[in-house]
């Protein structure tokens, strides 16, 4: 099973497009999306969720309004505000306290001291993570809740079960959507890949994020290729993207040009590959080429 993570440094690059028309092509597959905060892949592969599982992160404090005797010790050693002397009374006190659950961290010094063994710190939920069938086979996907923090986690989770489900199903190709940027999630899509592609646009910003990419790699020692879309926009800034990719020993994997194929096939819930055969369709497809010679050639090279 060979790794392919196609990242970009910011999102409305196509980078999801190239994503489920690769998995079009691949002919066995399994796909991660690993953009846990925006997850778009599913619009176009319309999974049908098989599993579901919540994702725990963190833990957050709670009173129990039965047992507080209302000593506001706890409020006295939060140093994050969180806890309020407007619970429900009970038989020992007019007033209990209670954890705002916004404001809390989770550090436990509340229930370190509360005389009662008034407060537990419970997990929190913070999304959900599936496996879902897709007409190319199994994706697995996530959700982060509202206020979940810290996705490289969930991102971790997602490229794990992935990588579990390709073994199982003895798939050819694990095709992950990493995540936008360079931040935490994007180095949990990336480490330990086969290969990167980096999906960007004949811009300035595009040229930039290709450069923070380039650092990113190297960090990880993780081989990488370039895909400049539409590239038709600024024939000479995709030129000058290339050529600092080609510095850096990032190979081009190919262009793709401008077309509205892709958000007419959005709106069918279709890759573009899908659709009538199109010059970019055609442009993809070279890409995918690429990307499988590239991967065959670094399977080759690995030591046995
Ligand atoms: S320390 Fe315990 S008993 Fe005192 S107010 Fe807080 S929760 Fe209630
Ligand atoms: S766990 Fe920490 S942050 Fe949360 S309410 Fe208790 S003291 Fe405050």
């Amino acid at each position: 099973m060979k790794e392919l993570v196609v990242i970009s440094g910011k999102g409305g690059t196509g980078k999801t497009s190239l994503v489920g028309s690769f998995a079009a092509l691949a002919g066995s597959a399994v796909l991660a999306d690993c953009d846990v905060d925006a997850s778009d892949l599913p619009i176009i592969l319309d999974p049908q969720v098989r599993e579901r599982s919540d994702f725990l992160q963190g833990h957050h404090a709670r009173v129990s309004a039965d047992t507080c005797v209302g000593c506001g010790v706890c409020q006295s050693v939060c140093r994050f505000d969180a806890i309020r002397g407007d619970g429900p009374a009970n038989t020992f006190s007019k007033r209990t306290f209670r954890v705002d659950p916004l404001a809390c961290e989770g550090c436990g010094a509340c229930q370190q001291v509360c005389p009662r063994n008034a407060i537990a710190l419970e997990p929190v939920l913070a999304g959900q993570w599936f496996i879902s069938a897709t007409r190319f086979g199994f994706m697995v996907h996530a959700r982060l809740g509202p206020g979940g923090q810290n996705s490289g986690k969930l991102v971790s989770q997602v490229r794990r079960k992935a990588h579990d489900l390709a073994r199982t199903q003895s798939a050819g190709f694990l095709l992950v959507d990493g995540s936008p940027g360079i931040g935490c999630p994007v180095i949990a899509s990336v480490a330990g890949a086969d290969l990167v592609l980096m999906v960007t646009e004949p811009t300035p910003s595009g040229a930039h994020d290709l450069q923070r990419v380039v650092a990113l790699v190297r960090h990880f020692k993780v081989p990488a290729m370039v895909c400049v879309n539409r590239w038709d926009l600024n024939p000479a800034q995709a030129a000058h993207i290339e050529a600092i990719a080609f510095e850096a020993g990032i190979v081009a994997a190919g262009r793709v040009r401008v077309d509205d194929v892709f958000d007419r096939a959005q709106r069918q819930k279709l890759t573009v590959v899908e659709m009538a055969s199109t010059d970019v369709g055609r442009d993809i497809r070279r890409v995918w080429i690429n990307i499988r010679a590239r991967l065959d050639g670094l399977a080759q090279e690995k030591p046995s």
